[in-house]
């Protein structure tokens, strides 16, 4: 057999060993592009806060689909009912399948709304042009304040994919590009509740931002949530939006 064949063939079976290790708790827990280096300053992604405080961010993203636009209301009840913070990044086709929740949103002070780009392009916006990376950003801008009067100061990349022209537009239109550190693997239909649950308790530490969807693509996020948000409490953590966790960053302190 041809060496490179051969090293091929062991990689791969080595890959296929590591994915099916998890076995029945194999959820994919999407990774971001960058999930380590935090920088405070407009340009750099966002993963996770520098802080020893206990505070962490749950955040919701509500993604522009081919298929119907979905909403799943039992998750801001929840959110509602058990006073927790949280931030959504709304994606500006999605806003308008749904304005009056969005009006609804922006009213509440539990929450705050965040850009997810006007279409969500798939795969992302790398390989964009400027200009189109530009449009899918004010558009949704826009959207957000003609229906609501609100002004997002986060986005959110589709897929979290970025590359130096969407960090260049992202700090030309003055928004923080925030990314997470913890996925809760909640758009893999196989990702029970129960895992959900333990897998984020596990892996989040303070200054953490949690992904979730809102958009009924996250399966079983609503079931998850009440004994997640009971588990997190019960740990210390004071759950916020991604604006009040930046308030915590070490280094914005030192400035
Ligand atoms: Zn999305």
């Amino acid at each position: 057999m041809h060496n490179s064949r051969l090293v091929f063939l062991c990689l791969a079976t080595v890959l296929c060993l590591a994915v099916g290790a998890c076995g029945t708790d194999s959820c994919k827990h999407r990774v971001a592009v960058s999930t380590s280096g935090y920088a405070a300053t407009l340009g750099q992604p966002i993963s996770r806060v520098e802080t020893s405080d206990s505070v962490l961010a749950l955040t919701f993203d509500a993604c522009h689909t081919r298929r119907p636009h979905g909403y799943d209301s039992v998750i801001v009840r929840i959110l509602r009912q058990t006073g927790t913070h949280a931030t959504f990044f709304l994606c500006g086709s999605w806003m308008e399948h749904y304005p009056e929740v969005t009006v609804s949103l922006a009213r509440d002070t539990l929450f705050e709304l965040a850009n997810h780009t006007y279409y969500h392009p798939i795969p992302g916006l790398v390989g964009l042009s400027p200009e189109s990376v530009s449009v899918e950003v004010r558009r949704t801008q826009e959207v957000m304040e003609s229906l609501a009067g609100v002004r997002a100061v986060q986005i959110r990349p589709p897929a979290g994919e970025y590359d130096s022209i969407v960090l260049r537009v992202m700090a030309t239109e003055s928004l923080n590009v925030v990314l997470w550190d913890v996925s809760s693997g909640d758009a893999d239909k196989t990702c029970s509740a129960e895992h959900m649950k333990a897998w984020v308790l596990q892996q989040v530490r303070p200054g953490s931002i949690v992904l979730f969807h809102m958009n009924t693509r996250g399966w079983h996020t609503a079931e998850a949530l009440p004994a997640l948000i009971a588990g997190l409490r019960g740990r210390g953590y004071k759950l916020c939006t991604v604006a009040e966790i930046l308030t915590h960053d070490a280094r914005a302190k030192s400035r």
